[in-house]
Formats: structure tokens, C-alpha cells, sequence
């Protein structure tokens, strides 16, 4: 399934891979090797309508299945995924770069929410008020919005098409899937997966493509709601234009995640930590923590232990098991992280460990760990998501300075405390003004029955994304009142209706 040379990458329409036919493609490539593995079709206006259609019907059907049928799928999902986890995180780090174990880490935090999925019977349960009024019941229900779509970055290829599918399909919806251009090959698998474990053909579609598809998805006045994951400015732009064709939106956007270090953390254990979150995926994460503020004290022992543990991490090839570390997406990618450093370095941080020279392969799309130390908030390194394995250390005297620097930033994904004092990081998360926060925790991601999402630019719209939220986004609320009178007791009565 790994791509070779020439391999088309198509669209999955009806249950089955469907051949573009707009005559534009984008090219797929392996980061590690460089080298231009597959073409992916890009859907024009009129394929997005074909595929729509077809969700259509199948949504149609797809509403009237029990709530034991559907969860019986998921079962079988899940099993499947469970059991097929190698070969699709080998398809994963073929095409995004990450090294197996993280790709296998991502699709075990999809997996989770695959099984809250499978719960979906209690998940649907409503309320029932007997007598509300006498001899009236009052009771609610929550039913499907019909097609609802998902649009996915390349970093998590399949965990965020796992976060959206898994509770839409469980709640009796259609998805149509439009994963990133980057990495198209996981969503194809997965749909091979929905196929196997029973799912109707056309209740889970993948449409390949970049804007033109995008702005199809958010004009189509089929499609009742979009999932959204990605960079901020097009997180925005999805917003703005799907709510204006009356849509529900959830788009979540880019993140600049802060690590506050405290002088009585543990220094070797808040090391750790922040190099493992700083690091893992080449910083290829929303929630990578791209910033260590230290307070006071903790500044000189922290950057030294930092330091001393970026020469241990192997940069290479991710599908090599001895990799610490993988490339970056694109060349492109990879030079204006570089840029970033170059114009951090020329503002005044210091460059304390400078990936743009490390010994990592020459061939594919690489960038060593890079440390830089005494970074202020005005500059650029500090201000902009890099996206890298780019982590700035910026030193502030106390706590309140540290808190004040993270709530001024205009993301708000996650951060994360190290400290000892717990009334320190009780203070801290009742202060800070961000959606996900961990204590001692470097990457806070939310198990799956909670809901993921973050605060100001991090996302748009008022739903965070999987867990009870995700539930009540892919659903409409209903609410039944009934009375059984006696017709002999009936009369016309122009007042309106009180409950006693
Ligand atoms: P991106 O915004 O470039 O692309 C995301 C999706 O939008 C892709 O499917 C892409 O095809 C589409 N797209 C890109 N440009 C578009 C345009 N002009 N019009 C319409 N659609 C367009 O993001 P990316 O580079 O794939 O992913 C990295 C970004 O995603 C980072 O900013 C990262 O922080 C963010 N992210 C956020 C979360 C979160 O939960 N908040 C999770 C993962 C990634």
C-alpha cells in the first residue's frame, strides 16, 4: 500500500477508488528520500457535486440504521484499525515523514475515539420528563444532520479524520472526507477499513483536492456541517464563508504552545519533557510546545539540560527504527523553518544548538533540532507558528510575567506548568487563557470522552471537536411534548399554553 513511483492517488466515491477526471493533480512525495512518489487527483467542482450526491443517498439509508447496527460497525472498526495499525502507520511515514512508533502513537489516540464511537446507543440517550404538565410528557432526542464533511491537515493524517468520522458516522451521518494533498494516502485506507467493516458504500467518501474542492464542500448547500483542522488563517477563512452558506463550523487553527517552568520544578524531569513535545514529529504538532518560558532561576540549568539532550536525538529516515526524529513536510517547509531561525538569530536570541548544521541526511526534506536561547515576544521566532523543530527559551523574572506573556498571545491551543507546588499550578490553571493545559504534562491532549480544542486563534466557531461536543455538533436536538387526552375532556382554548 506504500506508495511507489507513479502511483495515482484517487478519490473513494460509492465504495469504491474512483479516478479523477479534472486533468489536475499535485504531487505526493517521501520527505525522507525527496523523492516524488504519486500523483493525487484534485477534484474539480463537478466531482465534489458526483461525490456529494452520492453521500446523499447513502445518508438517506444510512439515518434508518439501529443504533446496535451502528455500533456493530464500529466494533468491526475498530478491530480492523487495531490489527492493520502497522500498515497504515508505514503508509503514514511514507508520505508525512514521522517516524513509525509516532504514527502508530496517532493512530491509537484516532483508535480511542473509534471506541467512544462504539457507545454510541448511551451516547444518543435523551430525557424523559413524565407529567411535565399534567397529563403531558416531555421528552428529547438527538438525530443526524445528514452529510456533513471534514477537512484535515497533513500532520495527523489519520487520527484527525478519526476524531470527525467516527462520532459523525456513529450518530447516523454521511462524512465526506477531504484529507490534505501532503499525505492523501491514510484517508484511502481508512475508507478500504469502513468498507470492510460493514459500512454502507457511500456513507464514508474521500474527495482529493486543494481549494477548489474546499470551496465546493463550504458552498454545497448539501452539506449541513464542516470539521475543520489546519492553519489559522484558513481555519478563519473556512468559517467565515461555511457559517455564510448557514452551515455548522468547527474549525480549529494553529497553535504557539507555551511550557511555563517554574524554579522548583524538576529540572531534568521538565528537560525531558519539553524535548519529547518540542521535538517529536519535527515540532510537526499542534500541540508541540515551541516555547519554555522559564521564571527566575530556572533559566541557565534548564537551557544546559535542553542542550545536553538535543546530540542524543537521531535525525533520519522516520521508517528506520533507530529515528528519533523524521524530515519535514515539504523543502519548502523546511527552509522557512530555517528562515525563522536565521531571522532569530539576526533579532539578538542566541543559537545554542543550531540545527541548519546537524548531522542528519543531505537527501530529503531535514532540519535538525535547534535550540535558541533569550527570544523576546517581538520577534518573529516568538510571534509565528513555525511548525518545526524550533524550540525558544524566553526569560521572565516571575510567575505573573510568565502567565501574562501566555495569555497575550493570540493562540491559545495548549500549554503546560512544571512544577512541585501544587497551589502554583492550581493558580495557573484557573488563570490561564488557554483551551488544554497540563500539569507536568507536556502535551495535554484530551482523552477521547472529553472534547480537544483551544481558545482565541486556535479555534473558530463554539463546539471543540470529538467527545460530548463532537456528539452534539453532528447532531440536532429535538424535543417531543405528547398528551393521550380523553376526547370527551378536549375544548378550543386561544390562551397560551401553561404548564400547570
Ligand atoms: P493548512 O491550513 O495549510 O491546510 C489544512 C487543510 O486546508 C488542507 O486540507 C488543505 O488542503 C486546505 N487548504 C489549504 N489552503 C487552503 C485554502 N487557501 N483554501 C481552502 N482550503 C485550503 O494546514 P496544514 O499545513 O495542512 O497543517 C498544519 C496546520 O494545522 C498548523 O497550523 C497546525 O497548528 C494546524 N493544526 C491544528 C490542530 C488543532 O487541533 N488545532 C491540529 C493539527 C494541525
Amino acid at each position: 500500500m506504500v506508495a511507489s513511483m507513479s502511483q495515482r492517488i484517487t478519490h473513494w466515491v460509492d465504495g469504491r477508488a474512483v479516478d479523477g477526471t479534472s486533468g489536475r493533480t499535485a504531487p505526493v512525495f517521501n520527505p525522507a528520500t525527496g523523492q516524488r512518489t504519486a500523483e493525487v487527483d484534485l477534484a474539480s467542482v463537478q466531482e465534489v457535486e458526483a461525490a456529494v450526491a452520492s453521500a446523499t443517498a447513502a445518508a438517506a439509508e444510512w439515518r434508518h440504521a439501529s443504533l446496535s447496527q451502528r455500533s456493530a460497525v464500529l466494533f468491526a472498526f475498530r478491530e480492523l484499525l487495531h490489527q492493520r495499525t502497522d500498515e497504515l502507520a508505514a503508509i503514514i511515514t511514507a508520505e508525512h515523514g514521522k517516524v513509525l512508533s509516532d504514527a502508530a502513537g496517532e493512530i491509537a489516540r484516532g483508535l480511542e475515539n473509534v471506541e467512544f464511537a462504539t457507545g454510541v446507543p448511551a451516547l444518543l440517550k435523551g430525557g424523559f420528563s413524565e407529567q411535565a404538565a399534567t397529563g403531558v410528557d416531555v421528552y428529547n432526542m438527538r438525530q443526524p444532520l445528514g452529510v456533513v464533511a471534514g477537512i484535515t491537515p497533513f500532520n495527523f493524517p489519520a487520527m484527525v479524520p478519526l476524531w470527525m468520522c467516527a462520532n459523525a458516522i456513529a450518530c447516523g451521518n454521511a462524512f465526506v472526507l477531504k484529507p490534505s494533498e501532503k499525505d492523501p494516502s491514510a484517508a484511502l485506507f481508512l475508507a478500504r477499513l469502513w468498507q470492510e467493516a460493514g459500512l454502507p458504500d457511500g456513507v464514508f467518501t474521500v474527495v482529493q483536492g486543494d481549494k477548489v474542492a474546499v470551496d465546493a464542500i463550504l458552498d454545497h448547500p448539501g452539506i449541513a456541517a464542516v470539521s475543520f483542522v489546519g492553519s489559522t488563517p484558513i481555519a478563519k477563512y473556512i468559517y467565515e464563508r461555511g457559517t455564510a452558506a448557514g452551515k455548522r463550523v468547527q474549525a480549529l487553527g494553529g497553535a504557539k504552545n507555551h511550557a511555563l517552568v517554574l524554579p522548583d520544578a524538576d529540572v531534568d524531569m521538565a528537560a525531558d519533557a519539553v524535548v519529547s513535545a518540542a521535538y517529536g514529529a519535527a515540532g510537526e504538532r499542534c500541540m508541540a510546545l515551541s516555547v519554555a518560558v522559564a521564571v527566575g532561576d530556572v533559566a541557565e540549568p534548564l537551557v544546559d539540560a535542553i542542550a545536553a539532550r538535543l546530540p542524543k536525538l537521531t535525525v533520519g529516515n522516520g521508517a528506520d527504527p533507530d529515528t528519533d526524529m523524521g524530515p519535514l513536510i515539504t523543502a519548502e517547509h523546511r527552509d522557512k523553518v530555517a528562515g525563522y531561525v536565521e531571522a532569530g538569530e539576526a533579532a539578538g536570541a542566541s543559537v545554542v544548538v543550531d540545527g541548519r548544521t546537524g548531522d542528519h541526511p543531505q537527501e530529503g526534506f531535514f532540519l535538525g533540532t535547534t535550540l535558541l536561547d533569550h527570544v523576546t515576544p517581538e520577534m518573529t521566532v516568538y510571534t509565528d507558528e513555525i511548525f518545526g523543530p524550533v524550540l525558544s527559551v524566553v526569560r521572565v523574572d516571575t510567575y505573573d510575567e510568565g502567565l501574562a506573556l501566555i495569555n497575550a498571545n493570540q493562540y491559545a491551543n495548549g500549554t503546560a506548568i512544571f512544577t512541585r507546588d501544587g497551589g502554583a499550578a492550581r493558580r495557573f490553571q484557573y488563570d490561564v487563557e488557554v483551551g488544554m493545559v497540563g500539569i507536568n504534562v507536556p502535551i495535554p491532549v484530551p482523552v477521547a470522552y472529553y472534547s480537544f480544542g483551544g481558545w482565541k486563534d486556535s479555534l473558530f466557531g463554539d463546539t471543540h471537536m470529538y467527545g460530548p461536543e463532537g456528539i452534539s455538533f453532528y447532531t440536532r436536538g429535538k424535543v417531543v411534548t405528547q398528551r393521550w387526552p380523553d376526547p370527551a375532556t378536549s375544548s378550543v382554548d386561544l390562551g397560551f399554553p401553561r404548564t400547570r
